[in-house]
């Protein structure tokens, strides 16, 4: 096909997708009924000699692709914690593609970079982050989009160990290679992300962690024993990742407590709010955001005792959860852009430009693991653009609240219980019952592909998550409930089903 055909088939395209969007609701089923292995089958053993047409790989689309995808962004997803769907982004996506830039450095692609540093201090503004975040403040902090939420612990991580390595080996420049990094200890909560633990893996230190409370939040108190035991027993401290809405339960670690420990300790306090930061953009759930700066008149005596009020040396939330970009753009922030740099930075003699030492200049391959990096600024700047803050806080507000419609529901359903505290969009239940009914439960729910939830474990109790995403509707959610109750119904009136 040549180019101008390539033009007539992207208009289709475009249709394509918007017939995608539209008919979601109607006509496909949330999750797939395929079974393992079920693709291969369906296509040729080699890549084609010769160009196929595109209707020929459009109809596979329906043929092969189509039968074995989840729709993430159907009204009837409720699994996990969302994928944000937007036009905005998605058109954003179109032009990013089209560039095609790969902008690791200032000169890469100048504009890639600058937009990156506004868009940060944008978002960082809009979510009211501490100033020192804020690259414009004029202070050593600055924004970054990595890839994914596991990418800024690991680089936090890498950054903390740096920071401490550096320290030691100035303070003690006699020991032997290796001995300060075996004694490092990293803390988190039973509750955090796996993505904590691989992050300690990748970077060979030790990582401990901490049981959370009653209400499945970590605490100053859990952290104080497990620094003077470690201590004690010659462990050097060096990082805490803190997380604003677990994975499990979107529960709150205490970072009003956690951080002035943190900070006496000489100990990175990396802020992991995957799902629930994009939440901070409305003044009502700011305050979850406490302690990472805190607020006058609100915590007096820890300003009394504390010189500085911003606990995090970095903050991360995933944009593609719950703010509109679509998959992937995890903006992440640190106090000191020092830190990161330097942790990673290796200057091979390809990639210097002539500018490249030059204090105003933001090479953000520095920044990250990888080398390329996508034009992602350009979805936040058409997000917010298009949308304005305004609208933002309008839609998550709207899920909240359909979440706690949701809640009351279940509350009112004497056959169930709410098993966590719910704060933004996720509402954790299950049947009062044992975890093999609850098993039965989710199985019988998700069977038909009508509607998609997954499970996990609070304190081993078997329990459901339900989840607002992006696309979720009053109706939606109703019908929802409607159908979870009618197969707990068949379950409790036929146990052996
Ligand atoms: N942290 C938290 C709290 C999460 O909930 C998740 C995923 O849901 C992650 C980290 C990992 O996210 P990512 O896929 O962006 O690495």
């Amino acid at each position: 096909m040549d180019p101008k055909e390539f033009c007539i088939r992207g208009k289709q395209m475009v249709d394509y997708i918007v017939d995608y969007r539209e008919s979601l609701d109607k006509h496909r089923k949330v999750f797939p009924e395929v079974k393992p292995g079920y693709l291969r089958p369906l296509l040729p053993d080699a890549a084609p000699e010769e160009a196929e047409s595109f209707e020929d790989v459009m109809s596979d689309m329906e043929r092969v692709i189509m039968p074995g995808t989840t729709h993430w962004t159907s009204p009837h997803f409720h699994a996990y914690f969302p994928s944000a769907f937007s036009y905005p982004s998605l058109l954003a996506e179109m032009i990013i593609t089209a560039i095609n830039s790969i902008g690791f450095s200032w000169a890469s692609c100048p504009a890639a970079t600058e937009l990156e540093i506004v868009m940060l201090d944008w978002l960082g503004k809009a979510l009211q982050l501490p100033v020192e975040f804020l690259s414009g403040s004029g202070g050593g902090g600055g924004g970054v989009i990595q890839r994914t939420a596991s990418d800024a612990t690991l680089m936090s991580m890498l950054s903390a160990r740096h920071k401490t390595l550096t320290k030691l080996g100035r303070e003690q420049p006699n020991q032997v290679d290796g001995k300060h990094l075996s004694k490092l200890v990293a803390y988190m909560s039973d509750q955090a992300h796996s993505s904590v633990e691989r992050a300690a893996i990748i970077e060979a230190v030790r990582v401990r962690k901490l049981p959370s409370d009653e209400k499945f939040s970590m605490r100053g108190v859990e952290l104080e024993k497990a620094i003077k035991q470690d201590k004690e027993n010659g462990l050097i401290p060096f990082y805490l990742c803190a997380t604003l809405g677990t994975t499990s339960s979107c529960a709150f670690d205490n970072i009003l407590e956690l951080g002035p420990i943190c900070q006496r300790e000489g100990i990175w306090m990396h802020i992991d709010a995957a799902y629930a930061g994009s939440a901070f953009i409305c003044p009502e759930f700011r305050p979850l955001l406490n302690g990472v700066e805190v607020r006058i008149g609100q915590v007096d005596k820890l300003l009394l005792e504390h010189h500085s009020w911003n606990f995090a040396d970095s903050f991360d939330f995933n944009a593609h959860k719950w703010m509109g970009a679509t998959f992937d753009c995890s903006p992440m922030w640190v106090k000191s852009r020092k830190d990161i740099v330097n942790s990673l930075k290796v200057e091979p003699p390809y990639l210097k430009h002539i500018h490249s030492e030059s204090d105003i200049i933001t090479d953000y391959r520095h920044w990250q693991i990888s080398l390329g990096r996508k034009f992602s600024s350009l979805k936040l700047w058409f997000v917010l653009r298009l949308f304005g803050i305004k609208k933002m806080q309008e839609l998550i507000l709207s899920d909240v609240a359909m979440a706690r419609e949701f809640e009351e529901f279940v509350r009112k359903d004497e056959r169930f219980e709410v098993t966590n505290e719910v704060k933004l969009g996720l509402v954790c239940f299950a049947l009062k019952g044992s975890n093999e009914l609850n098993r039965h439960l989710l199985e019988a729910v998700n069977r038909e592909g009508k509607i998609h939830i997954t499970p996990t474990e609070l304190r081993s109790k078997y329990t459901l998550r339900f989840v607002i995403c992006w696309g979720n509707t009053r109706e939606s959610v109703r019908f929802a409930w409607e159908y979870i109750s009618s197969k707990a119904t068949a379950l409790l009136s036929s146990p052996s089903e």
